[in-house]
């Protein structure tokens, strides 16, 4: 009877990544953060929810940068048969014409209050299967476009099959997080036809699909939106004329956009903050696109001696993470002290792992996300000689560094050059660490340990960003370009500072060559003046920070917002 309730769930979130615990390593970044701490707020709330990702035995990889800052990429495997429990159920799918045989393993997220939310990894490593299709679940964004679409027929039409093959009947609603899960859409599509007796699909079954699923799009970068020639979906995915001559399933003709074929078979989409929402109404053209803008899991990315200091001043912030509000009443000198041991504790690592020689006592900025370009991790060191100048007569900085550059992404590895050169030209000045192999941990550590939590994308290519909500949630204040979150977080002067203008429409009109100015001017005239010359101020913005930002940019009032107007709102 336990299992059988157990298994009545509404909602099926299916992400391509889900990072939720460090040594899970399924993840490469944001979008996986983002999936772990939804599902970990939907297990507070005992939304009833199941999700599902692929295992990738292999990981993403572990990254180690040479002397001269080019990164290298070792393999990575981890203890997947001790932290996961394998399940029994098998599934099938069909890659090419030839059976692949599934098997899943089970992880239950458990809420504040005891309730799981069990996440199940597919696994294609069976014996049954040829020696390329058991590599299919090996790794993350590993493969060529080939390869990937394979990963996306066993994520979308194999999570399905399993999700059924466990005994899942009932799931009212399907979330795809991002794009790469769309063909789900295909394997309902399926199970629509069947009930209705018939061998394959029609238009008809479109509708009964579309009711059923929720759609968030997470990123205006276009190599973010899956892209595959018909002629290779029709390979992979079989003679399928039923399906690809569905309107609104290929895009203009000829390709299988995933991105398009969500949008077109979903009730409900959203961009993840409000003008990323704005944005993609003006990429895709034609179609209802809300927003609810992203958060992160409070508890979870809260340092410990800030854990300490909510739950003796405000008991209740884990149950109820608005009431983070009350941070305001919290005394300051408290506010220090907590923030001091994050510091020391980062200090500590920086200074172990790199030989830094960094000093607790000097205003320490803090910047680490993937190593994309568009994220412009190099646009403090866009005048050398300012820069210099700011620190040594305004008040001395140090700033670390931290990100992957994706495997084949040649320009996000110059980028990272870049910050090693910039270390060496201010070696005498400033002090500049990158740390190796950012990960969650670290993304903890660095995010509550700095002073100010600095950001720099390219308008309006943030999305959201979620980094800048961590630090945050530990009293950091940001330094950062208007775009995705900020724009709604920030409150000049008390939540932060803001650089360089405010993006309109699309962001084509907006003069980007004013962003490093701007940052050089807040840095001097705002920025280090409060932490060195106006600590009040400081202090203040410590507690606006939790209490404006913290108790609104999490994953629980979040997943209050997809329940409200999309999960249960047909
Ligand atoms: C939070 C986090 C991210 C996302 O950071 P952004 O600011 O959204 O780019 C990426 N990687 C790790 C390891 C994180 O913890």
């Amino acid at each position: 009877m336990e299992l059988s309730y157990q298994r009545r769930r509404a909602v099926a979130y299916f992400s391509m990544e889900i990072g939720i615990d460090e040594r899970i390593c399924t993840y490469s970044g944001g979008l996986g953060i983002l999936a772990g701490d939804t599902i970990r707020s939907a297990a507070d709330l005992r939304v009833p929810m199941v999700a599902v990702t692929l295992l990738y035995r292999k990981g993403y990889f572990r990254q180690r940068l040479e002397a001269d800052g080019w990164q290298r990429e070792e393999p990575t495997s981890w203890a997947f048969e001790k932290l996961l429990e394998e399940e029994s159920a098998r599934a099938q799918v069909q890659i090419e014409g030839r059976v692949v045989h599934l098997r899943a393993w089970r992880y239950d997220v458990r809420g504040e209050g005891g309730y799981a939310v069990p996440i199940y990894f597919l696994d294609a490593d069976l014996s049954e299967n040829s020696e390329w299709d058991r590599g299919l679940t090996q790794s993350l964004y590993g493969g060529d476009d080939h390869y990937r679409i394979s990963q996306e027929v066993i994520l979308g039409i194999g999570g399905i099959r399993i999700l059924r093959a466990l005994g899942y009947h009932e799931i009212a609603t399907f979330h795809l997080n991002e794009g790469h899960a769309a063909l789900l859409t295909l394997a309902l599509l399926d199970e629509a036809a069947k009930e209705a007796g018939r061998e394959s699909v029609i238009q008809q079954d479109v509708e009964s699909v579309r009711s059923r699923c929720v759609f968030t799009t997470h990123t205006p970068v276009p190599a973010g939106h899956d892209r595959f020639p018909v002629d290779l979906a029709r390979k992979v995915l079989g003679d399928r004329n039923d399906f690809f001559a569905l309107e609104g399933v290929l895009h203009e003709g000829h390709t299988l956009n995933m991105t398009y074929l969500a949008l077109h078979l979903s009730r409900y989409v959203n961009g993840v903050a409000k003008k990323h929402g704005e944005v993609s109404r003006l990429m895709f053209a034609g179609y209802d696109i809300e927003a609810i803008t992203n958060g992160v899991h409070a508890a979870a990315w809260v340092s410990a001696p800030f854990r300490e200091l909510f739950d003796r001043h405000i008991p209740l912030w884990r149950k109820d993470n608005f009431s983070l509000r009350y941070a305001l009443s919290v005394p300051r000198d408290q506010l220090w002290n907590a923030h001091m041991q994050c510091k020391k504790q980062l200090m500590g690592l920086v200074n172990h792992e790199t030989g830094a020689g960094m000093d607790e006592n000097i205003l320490t900025i803090g910047f680490a996300r993937r190593a994309a370009t568009y994220k412009r991790a190099d646009l403090l060191f866009s005048d050398m000689e300012r820069l210099k100048r700011i620190s040594n007569e305004v008040g001395k900085i140090q700033i670390i560094y931290g990100g992957k550059a994706h495997p084949r992404d040649h320009e996000g590895k110059e980028l990272i050059k870049r910050i090693f050169w910039a270390k060496h030209e201010l070696q005498h000045d400033i002090k500049v660490a990158y740390l190796e192999n950012y990960n969650m941990t670290l993304g903890a550590i660095m995010t509550a340990g700095v002073d100010i939590w600095l950001n720099t994308p390219e308008p309006p290519m943030e999305a959201s960003g979620t980094s800048g909500m961590k630090a945050a949630l530990n009293g950091v204040p940001n330094l950062s370009v208007l775009d995705g979150w900020w724009i709604e977080g920030h409150i000049e002067g008390l939540t932060g500072w803001s650089v360089g203008e405010p993006v309109h429409g699309k962001g084509k009109e907006r003069d980007h060559s004013r962003d490093a100015p701007s940052l050089y001017e807040k840095l001097e005239h705002a920025a280090i003046p409060s932490f060195y010359h106006d600590r009040d101020r400081y202090l203040n913005m410590m507690a606006y920070s939790i209490a404006i930002n913290g108790s609104f940019f999490n994953t629980q009032r979040m997943v209050q917002e997809y329940v409200l107007n999309a999960y249960f709102n047909r």
